[in-house]
């Protein structure tokens, strides 16, 4: 495993951006090493699944206020990826922070539906500099105001969404990297309402008889939420430049013998964030780390095949691409699947297991294992089983928890999996202080925890692959 991830996670390998040059370096490596244990490759000659991709540079929309075009990136800025669309509204809905329920009954169903909503960003504050948001309605760290704001204002069915932005300049300076980087799809977007972050001069625009200014301190002083309705001419209007490009999942296929029509599915993400400049992001734990144990793992499975000892039912070693730019090509594949998905038992995904989150920093020994229940109660009892008699770790199942803020569950490529009914475990450490940083390098690896959780998968999908009955979905937890 050290070996492989020296060389995957090297900067060599770019950061391994989905669609770019080191992610088609890592899925040659990565097959390579297939070959090279006897896999065959699974069809015509070839061990990848392409799909196709469009790239949609950033174009900044053009935004024009009671006919004054105002002027992208500087005046207003929207991340690339909104759907292409013309939105003319003679009436805008100010509902100040946009963050209490109340906002929203006045405005619910035909109200609401297909008008531009404004929102100030952040939350308010009490002349105390206290947040008179009410605690339960507060977001956690990960879930920001803006994905709250926008999310009910997507669900009332608004057809655009202005965010009022406090500071301009800084807001595009924050977002710059987001901002300039092109987004990735499978599909191109459904037509969905676009957020445009606008300065408060475009506010008072809006408001004309008052200002953005003046209404912060009114709901600072009454505290309570607080809808206008504007007449403007507003218009977005948003055209793409979209470039057709291609990534690739890989596909090892281990045939099993008297039960080969069911099958086994073990992945990983072997993409990650790429380069900026001379910076390589080189994710050695995310998701190098789970990428390197699937190859092992195909490396132990194809072994004991070849000395008799082959799986029952057939695995499939997947390292999937696109992950990073949301759980692309595992979706690509659970709407594309190579083998019949009502033959497919279960996907154990393995994503970040090669370093140690805050909580354990005193204990290698544990691993947080997420979903292993929410389908099928036999999946959780073969992984307790499995660790019980040949592991030992202590299996961490905080992230179950529905109420977890972290969300992990929806977080990686499982997920796609589990969408479809298909039973899942999630095989993972937790966040780390490197992160999504450039200092995700393999020399911050833990070889030795890394291979027991292997081990650990490992025992799981032998009993899983050679049990006589094939576990059954039996709940369906949240
Ligand atoms: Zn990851």
């Amino acid at each position: 495993m050290s070996r492989n991830l020296h060389v995957l996670a090297s900067d060599e390998y770019e950061g391994r951006e989905t669609g770019k040059k080191g992610q088609k370096m890592a899925a040659e490596y990565i097959s390579n090493q297939f070959k090279s244990f006897g896999i065959p490759p699974y069809k015509d000659n070839t061990y990848y699944q392409t799909y196709p991709l469009n790239l949609i540079l950033p174009v900044p929309a053009d935004v024009t206020i009671n006919k004054k075009k105002f002027i992208g990136n500087k005046d207003y800025y929207n991340f690339p990826g909104l759907s292409e669309q013309t939105i003319t509204s003679a009436n805008v809905l100010f509902l100040g922070y946009g963050i209490e329920e109340e906002n929203y009954n006045d405005y619910k169903g035909a109200d609401v539906k297909g008008k531009t909503i404004m929102i100030l960003s952040g939350e308010p504050y009490d002349a105390a500099g206290k947040s008179i948001v009410t605690k339960s309605k507060q977001p956690s760290t990960w879930t920001t105001y803006y994905k709250v704001k926008t999310e009910k204002a997507k669900d009332v069915g608004a057809a655009a969404i202005l965010i009022v932005v406090n500071d301009m300049e800084k807001g595009i300076a924050d977002n710059k990297h987001r901002l300039e980087s092109s987004a990735l799809k499978l599909n191109l977007p459904q037509k969905e309402a676009p957020i445009i972050y606008i300065s408060k001069e475009m506010a008072d625009a809006i408001l004309k008889k008052t200002t953005t200014e003046k209404i912060i301190a009114k709901i600072s002083k009454s505290g309570k939420p607080l809808k206008i309705k504007a007449k403007a001419n507003v218009v977005v209007d948003i055209k793409n430049n979209i470039q057709k490009i291609e990534a690739e999942n890989v596909l090892g296929y281990v045939e099993g013998t008297d039960i080969k029509e069911e099958l086994i599915i073990i992945t990983a993400h072997y993409d990650h964030l790429g380069k900026e400049g001379d910076v390589v992001y080189n994710g050695a734990d995310d998701d190098g780390s789970g990428t390197v144990a699937v190859i092992n793992l195909a490396q132990a499975f194809t072994q004991a095949k070849k000395e008799g000892h082959g799986p029952r039912r057939s695995i499939l070693f997947m390292p999937v691409s696109g992950e990073e730019k949301g759980l692309l090509g595992s979706a690509y594949y659970t709407e594309n699947p190579v083998y019949p998905l009502k033959n497919t038992v279960c996907d154990l995904n393995i994503d970040m297991i090669g370093r140690l989150d805050e909580k354990h920093e005193k204990n290698s020994n544990y691993v947080y294992l997420i979903g292993s229940d929410k389908l099928s109660s036999q999946l959780h009892n073969v992984s307790e089983q499995a660790n019980k008699t040949y592991t030992n770790i202590e299996l961490d199942y905080t992230f179950d928890d529905e109420k977890d803020k972290n969300r992990f569950y929806y977080r990686s490529d499982h997920y796609n999996f589990a969408k479809k009914g298909i039973p899942v475990i999630f095989y993972f450490n937790g966040v780390h202080a490197d992160y999504h940083k450039e200092t995700d390098e393999v020399q911050k690896i833990d070889f030795v925890k890394m291979e027991k959780i292997t081990r650990l998968v490992f025992f799981t999908a032998w009993e899983l692959a050679n049990r006589n009955q094939r576990i059954v979905v039996d709940s369906n937890k949240k």
